[in-house]
């Protein structure tokens, strides 16, 4: 395994569309795996493949702790309610904003065995599954945002 370097924005990589995933290689496991080296060295809670410069269609999503989600090829099936959060990204470091998704959603992706199956988040697992996959059109958080924090209320909120 490795760690990958986690490209930042301004880097076009992050603005691409992503290819689908044709067939699970030697070459996707092991990317799968270094993105999770990846993901744990920086401890954030998702990471797609093109903020490793990787333009296909894969993401990861580890809210709690070993409960990681591998999404290759996901899709939102269902969207349900609304949350405005805080949320961050690794690629745009230093910032945080509010942004307005889903309570709730049901994401369709294949795993590492080439299955396909649904799983079904709420709260900071729904607001990952739609953070990653946007990465994956080339949409940052920032994009859609309601609102960026200020100097002054980064301070006060992340301290
Ligand atoms: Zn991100």
């Amino acid at each position: 395994m490795a760690i990958l370097n986690i490209v930042k924005e301004g880097d076009e990589v992050l603005r691409k569309i992503c290819r689908p995933v044709e067939a699970i290689t030697p070459r996707i496991l092991q990317l799968l795996d270094d993105m999770l080296e990846t993901l744990h060295d920086a401890n954030g809670v998702g990471l797609a493949a093109p903020q490793v410069g990787v333009l296909r269609r894969i993401a990861l999503v580890e809210v709690v702790d070993g409960q990681l989600y591998e999404l290759i090829n996901p899709e939102i099936i269902e969207r349900e309610g609304k949350q405005n959060e805080l949320e961050g990204c690794l690629s745009v470091p230093e910032q945080w904003g509010i942004t307005d998704r889903p309570m709730k959603v049901t994401v369709r992706a294949m795993n590492r065995n080439g299955e396909t199956y649904t799983v079904t988040g709420t709260g900071l697992l729904a607001r990952a599954f739609c953070h990653e996959i946007d990465h994956l059109d080339g949409v940052l958080f920032k994009d859609n945002a309601v609102h960026m924090l200020t100097p002054e209320e980064i301070k006060e909120n992340i301290g």
